[in-house]
């Protein structure tokens, strides 16, 4: 490419690339740097929304390969773990005449980041640099300039605007000087990864969430290589107790055991621990400067919500970048983003997240009963289902926040 690119990407995660995507695909110039030589195949996010698949759906055959590759889930189950007891069964068939998509699909990031990845490398505006890292960026009232450091050294790219998708340490948020608003919880969160079959061997459905006053857990089943597939599971770990006392085979397996007491020892495939935080950037804008994904909000994975939001920014900004780099549209449409993206992360992503793992974790026998009443309550009413599912499944806060004007704020 020999002009310079119109937007710079910090950041070639699921978010970085969706959005080289959107922007390529409609001749907009981009250049994207990430730090690692290839993508990245830990075991994070894998529930895609509804409201998530809808944004995927503007690329062509996108949500039917994710489908391929991973596990349509239509239903999602509560579970009171101490007596054993199904509180309540949520299926996103009530939700077959308010979306496309009545069901999650499970497709494991890397897989998700892989099909973007491969259509990205097929659009010829798009120029993708692993290896690369930003160092620090910088911008005027005309343009943004990014230090980067590459094989051969390091280099000053120039472009008209830059995406920070550089997840929850981003060095673009931290350039800028945007305070990351929240808290982190003191609990790390352990997750373990077993081919043990648990809907075989105890009638647990792909996605279930289980209460427990000591140690709550979401157990998830992945598609994995293919066929039978993985199961996850997360649960929280106590602080006092170091990465080595929570990771050897016997805490593992003694975890695991408490949990789902099995006959064999548990097959480990995965063993992951990590730390977790709550918080949103106090603004998704500076200047020509933005940031979408983990660079902009944090949160637990109960609910599935985080990757979600990320991809859901990158179609909302990416939407408008076009309306201003190719329609001539005004760049207060940007504050619009921060304004629409930032009501989605606290309003719903932060409150329902937090929330949930309060539901889980509750202790006091009263609350629990309570919630297990509510629980069902819902559960049992199609009506009142199917509006518990558009808020879960993140359809309301994409309707609410689509109503958000600039001159309302
Ligand atoms: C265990 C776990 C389970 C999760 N489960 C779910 C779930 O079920 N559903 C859900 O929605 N979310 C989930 N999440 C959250 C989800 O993984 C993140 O929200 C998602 O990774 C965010 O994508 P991103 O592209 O914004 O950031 P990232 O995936 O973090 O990508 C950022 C990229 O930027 C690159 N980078 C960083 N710094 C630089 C630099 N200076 N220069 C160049 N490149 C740089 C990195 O190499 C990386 O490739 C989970 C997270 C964890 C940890």
């Amino acid at each position: 490419m020999t002009t310079d690119p119109e937007v710079l990407i910090a950041g070639g995660g699921p978010v970085g690339l969706f959005s080289a995507l959107l922007l390529g695909r409609q001749g907009v110039k981009v250049r994207l740097f990430d730090i690692n030589a290839s993508l990245q195949r830990d075991p994070r996010a894998a529930t895609t929304h509804p409201a998530t698949l809808e944004v995927l759906s503007a690329v062509d055959g996108l949500v039917e390969d994710m489908a391929k590759v991973g596990l349509v889930a239509p239903i999602f189950q509560f579970w009171d773990r101490p007596s054993g007891r199904l509180i309540a069964e949520f299926d996103h068939a009530l939700l077959a005449s308010e979306t496309r998509f009545p069901y999650v699909i499970q497709c494991e990031q890397f897989k998700t980041s892989q099909l973007l990845l491969e259509r990205v490398l097929k659009v010829p505006s798009v120029e993708v640099l692993f290896q690369h890292e930003v160092l620090s960026v910088e911008q005027t009232s005309s343009g943004v300039s990014v230090s980067v450091k590459g094989l051969d050294g390091i280099h000053t790219h120039n472009g008209r605007y830059l995406i920070g998708a550089d997840g929850g340490r981003s060095i673009t948020r931290k350039q800028c000087k945007i305070p990351f608003e929240g808290f982190t919880w003191d609990e790390r969160f352990i997750v373990l990864t077993t081919p043990f079959d648990f809907l075989e061997h105890r009638g647990y459905c792909y996605r279930s969430y289980f209460a427990d006053p000591d140690e709550w857990c979401n157990c998830f089943k992945v598609a994995a290589d293919g066929p039978p597939g993985l199961w996850r599971t997360v649960f929280p770990t106590d602080p006092a107790l170091s990465e080595a006392e929570l990771m050897s085979d016997e805490a593992v397996q003694a975890r695991l055991q408490k949990f789902f007491p099995a006959e064999q020892p548990y097959e480990i495939v995965h063993r992951n621990l990590y730390t977790t935080h709550q918080r949103v950037a106090e603004t998704f804008r500076a200047g020509r400067i933005i940031l979408a994904g983990d660079s902009a909000h944090l949160n637990n994975p109960i609910g599935g919500m985080g990757l979600n939001g990320g991809l859901q920014d990158a179609g909302n900004l990416c939407e408008k970048l076009i309306e201003i780099l190719l329609n001539g549209a005004n760049d207060r449409l940007l504050d619009l983003y921060s304004l629409q993206r930032r009501t989605v992360a606290i309003d719903f992503v932060q409150e329902q997240s937090i929330a949930n793992k309060r539901r889980l974790e509750a202790k006091d026998e009263e609350t629990r009963q309570r919630n297990f009443d509510q629980l069902s309550a819902l559960a049992a009413d199609p009506e009142k289902a199917r509006d518990f599912l558009l808020r879960s499944s993140m359809i309301l806060a994409q309707r609410r926040v689509a109503g958000l004007s600039l001159e309302a704020a």
